[in-house]
């Protein structure tokens, strides 16, 4: 079956006529579909069409837009199962994350409509008499939205909502990796009446995506994917004069303290570095032991970690699914012979699982390194996979040293009983987010995301501080003197 891309409203195949196949990961034989691998002239159709629709949409009234928005909240709410089965088919995560990632976009449809009540501006007093200052958020105009696969509605939802209650419109270049539920995506805000051109899908790889990018009629390019196309992007943003928000890698680190209750530890571990299949921008795939509970706690932990049930993500029973493509198998892999090669002690898992129910899939057993040393590319580099890199700590200090030596600054958690060490956690880690006794993973849909160093470039997806990155300042003085005021000039008192 054929898909195609959505422009001004309507179903329209790539001029190109080429396409890409959509698998399974957990069963390489079953295809999804053919989808449009479009080139820079549909990326040119879609852009010329929000161009078209960016008039009327920004100036439909905010609560108006929010109502569409609300109602497609619900249709995704009425959709969910479906959605579910259709995400995991295509990309594997098991149906219970699914379901969790459409959550995430129904709560920030809800969240963004009732922002459009809001989106407060600022009154100040003038320093002259009989003058006013306020300021308004204002719409930009075309944003382009360019997404990774391992969050196909979620990671999008975070962009085109906001971007859609501000008065934006949005292209969507979605992931290659996960072009079905994009489908979905575009057809929900149909139903919902988001006027036609207001939304468009181009389908394809680096190639739309980078069209996108380049196109003048665009004015915003937010991103989430790795870190190395995100600094690309910037780069040729930074040229262009274009605004540009970025949510790329990370390499998440827990540090679990003598003091902490370790079984709540183990379960934040095990879902943090093995939810997804560590295929997170927020995995765990750093784990800082305190010297005394080293050993007691890596026990624990390889004991569960070898009894996790790995398969199709459409099995109600499996908790952790398939790798999503060959590249990414093939990579994850010669990590762990990297680690290997490095000196670090591998001591749970380690292989591809190539037989029996797995034959047809991309599978790979959590993984474990433990006398991991912060110079090994296993504790620098973003796997994106289930292994997990084990540092101990003499102490805490020693601890967020090791938590801080590290290129990326998304996400990071503390397990501790001690406010002390809490509060010094939250304040010295450098991260993004900090969590206190929980896992890496768990962003909820009203609170800033995002992370420092290589892991963004300052925005912050999510909350109220996602209209930074899809609203410009207007700044409006209205002087009612009836006579030239000069700022600055005649305000000095003698
Ligand atoms: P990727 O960088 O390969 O691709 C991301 C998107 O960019 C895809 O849609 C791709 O087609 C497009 N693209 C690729 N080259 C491009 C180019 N030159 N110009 C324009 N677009 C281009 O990333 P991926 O493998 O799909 O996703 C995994 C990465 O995403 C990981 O690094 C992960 O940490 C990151 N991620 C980050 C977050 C976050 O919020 N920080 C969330 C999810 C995933």
């Amino acid at each position: 079956m054929r898909f195609y891309n959505y422009i001004a409203g309507e179903w329209t195949p790539p001029q190109s006529d080429r396409w890409f196949a959509n698998i399974n990961p957990a069963d390489t034989r079953d295809i999804i579909g053919e989808f449009p691998r479009s080139s820079a002239h549909d990326v040119d159709h879609a852009v010329t069409a929000a161009q078209e629709a960016f008039r009327t949409w920004s100036r439909i009234p905010a609560p108006q837009r929010g109502e569409i928005i609300r109602r497609a909240g619900d249709i995704f709410r009425r959709r969910k199962e479906e959605l579910a089965a259709i995400m995991t088919r295509e990309m594997g995560k098991p149906l219970f994350e699914t379901r969790g990632d459409i959550q995430e976009a129904i709560d920030t449809a809800y969240y963004s409509a009732t922002e459009t009540r809001r989106l407060f501006g600022y009154t100040t007093p003038s320093e002259l008499p009989n003058k006013m200052n306020l300021s308004f958020r204002m719409p930009i105009g075309v944003c382009a939205v360019i997404t990774a696969w391992n969050f196909p509605i979620a990671v999008p939802s975070w962009k085109i909502f906001p971007a859609l209650a501000a008065g934006n419109t949005v292209v969507w270049k979605p992931s290659e990796d996960a072009p079905h539920s994009a489908i979905i995506f575009a057809e929900i805000l149909e139903e919902a009446g988001v006027p036609a051109g207001v939304f468009n899908v181009v389908h394809g790889d680096a190639e739309a995506g980078a069209a996108l990018v380049e196109h003048p009629l665009v004015r915003v390019v937010a991103f989430t994917g790795s870190t190395a196309t995100g600094t690309a992007i910037a780069a040729r943003c930074g040229t262009l004069n274009k605004k540009v928000s970025l949510e790329m890698g990370g390499k998440n680190a827990v540090i679990i303290m003598d003091d902490a209750d370790l079984e709540l530890a183990l379960e934040g571990v095990l879902w943090g570095a093995f939810g997804t299949t560590g295929q997170r921008c927020t995995a765990t795939s750093r784990l800082i032991l305190h010297a005394p509970i080293h050993d007691r706690f890596l026990e624990m932990l390889i004991k569960r970690a070898r009894m996790l049930r790995i398969g199709s993500g459409l099995d109600p029973a499996t908790q952790m699914g398939p790798i999503i493509n060959q590249r990414q198998c093939d990579k994850i892999l010669s990590y762990i012979q990297i680690g290997q090669e490095e000196g670090a002690r591998l001591v749970c898992g380690g292989h591809r699982l190539a037989s029996g129910e797995f034959a047809n899939g991309y599978f790979i057993e959590p993984t474990i390194f433990t006398e991991v040393r912060p110079t090994m590319r296993i504790w620098r580099e973003e796997i994106f996979g289930p292994v997990l890199s084990v540092a101990k700590a003499e102490s805490f200090e020693h601890a967020i040293t090791l938590a801080n030596d590290s290129d990326y600054g998304l996400s990071s958690s503390i397990y501790t009983r001690s406010v002390e060490y809490a509060f010094a956690a939250i304040r010295d880690i450098e991260a993004g987010i900090t969590y206190i006794n929980a896992p890496t993973i768990g962003a909820e849909a009203h609170m800033p995301f995002g992370g420092v160093k290589n892991t963004g470039n300052g925005h912050r997806e999510g909350g109220w501080t996602v209209f930074d990155i899809f609203t410009e300042w207007k700044t409006v003085y209205v002087d009612f003197s009836g006579r030239l005021q000069r700022a600055q000039i005649d305000t000095q008192l003698e």
